[in-house]
């Protein structure tokens, strides 16, 4: 069913080919435009898990939930299908309308500049210009390379720290990656605080000298460049989720374990969920799964744990996210009371709130899963400040809480980087 809006849209490209007048380049463009733009933000009380997993299955995509209320963002069509199911969805505003709230407050920068107020935020150049200069003041303990190409083909960039970053020494390795959700820039900032941390503070902050002598920590800050950069484009936000690849694919849903097996995905390439069409048909995931599969060194995976951070709810999550079984195939009660055990000493450190993944709603081929379940990595999932939002401005938290937010991981980055050595 289409919507007054877009049938007014139809009619009006409908009647430039009847009158076989010129269809001006813009709206010729449209139709696919406002299909992926024709969504809302909607408030359905009541939730819980199952109901959750079954409007993710169906498209929509949970941004928050808090009591039982979740906020979603689903396209009309998505809306229609739910209420015909008997949920009961609230509409708050439109996707467009939710987007001008954000972008009026703040006023627009350049093409390709983050809004006045948010300077702070790095896009991709100087992203890279960040993680240059460290490794071009700490030589001895940080190098930069890149994990292969997006589907753009920018770079994604991996910064290593160690001592004699050189060497592939025998110390355990940890991985911290971010920004594989397009619009969360928060986490780009929390992956440049780690770089930035552990090659300045080396040899005079006793905590960061014993793990940089003594672990090999990867960086990997925008795992989903194209996105990021698109999302910035035109000096304001477009609410972008996926990577660029058509209608763009969901990077965390497209890792290769258990893939849309489990109704935690969506097949519509419409979906802010979209899975792509087979696991790792998505450039910066298969790049991701390269580098990680490279780190098995003599049949053993050197990389012993992990952090996606991702915004936002302020939240630790652990494996697994297909099921929501504590204990199943691949995950012994043991292994699941570890996962427990660090994932509350975490959240007990920076305040979040500590649970498994499909606690929220079941997710499949997401990079948790994969982590764990090929490769027994310790992994979680960070999701970042605010606790909660009214629907897109929770991504867009404004440049002057970067300090604070990303500090406030600081100890949750320990935490892991120790029990990455147990
Ligand atoms: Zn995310």
């Amino acid at each position: 069913m289409f919507s007054s809006r877009r049938k007014a849209l139809l009619a009006a490209a409908f009647a430039g080919l009847l009158l076989s007048a010129p269809v001006p380049g813009a709206l010729a463009a449209q139709p696919a435009e406002v299909a992926a733009q024709d969504a809302a933000i909607y408030t359905i009380d009541g939730t819980d898990t199952a109901s959750r997993t079954e409007m993710h299955r169906l498209g929509a995509e949970i941004l928050g939930v808090r009591g039982g209320t979740a906020q979603v963002q689903a396209t009309r069509a998505q809306a229609e299908e739910l209420r015909s199911r008997g949920y009961r969805l609230t509409e708050k505003s439109s996707l467009d309308e939710e987007l001008g709230k954000i972008n009026g407050s703040r006023g627009k920068a350049a093409p390709g500049d983050f809004p006045p107020g948010d300077e702070a935020y790095h896009n991709y150049d100087e992203m890279n210009a960040a993680l240059d200069g460290a490794v071009a003041e700490h030589p001895d303990i940080a190098s930069k390379s890149s994990i292969g190409k997006s589907f753009e083909g920018r770079d994604i960039p991996v910064v290593k720290i160690s001592d004699n970053a050189g060497a592939d020494e025998d110390e355990p390795e940890v991985l911290f990656n971010c920004n594989q959700h397009a619009r969360e820039h928060l986490t780009n900032e929390m992956c440049l605080r780690v770089v930035e941390r552990f090659t300045s503070g080396y040899g005079s902050d006793a905590g960061v000298t014993d793990m940089v002598d003594n672990r090999e920590i990867w960086v990997i800050p925008m795992v989903n460049p194209d996105g990021s950069t698109y999302d910035i484009a035109s000096g304001q936000y477009q609410g972008w989720r996926k990577n660029r690849q058509g209608t763009g694919t969901d990077l965390n849903r497209n890792w290769g374990h258990k893939w849309g097996c489990c109704g935690g995905s969506s097949g519509d390439p419409n979906s802010e969920t979209y899975r792509g069409t087979e696991p790792w048909s998505a450039p910066e995931t298969a790049a991701m799964r390269d580098f990680v599969n490279s780190r098995v060194v003599g049949g053993a995976q050197q990389i012993k744990a992990a952090i996606d951070f991702h915004t936002y709810s302020e939240l630790v999550l652990w494996p697994f996210g297909h099921t929501t079984d504590d204990v199943t195939e691949g995950m012994t009660q043991q292994e699941y009371d570890r996962f427990e055990r660090v994932g509350t000493a975490m959240a007990d450190s920076n305040g979040y709130t500590p649970q498994q993944s499909s606690d929220l709603y079941v997710t499949d081929g997401d990079s948790l899963d994969w982590m764990w379940g090929q490769h027994k990595i310790l992994a979680f999932t960070l999701e970042m400040y605010p606790a909660s939002g009214g629907g897109l401005d929770g991504f867009y938290p404004p440049g002057d809480v970067i300090d604070r937010e990303t500090a406030r991981n600081d100890g949750a980055v320990d935490i892991l980087l120790r029990e990455a050595g147990a």
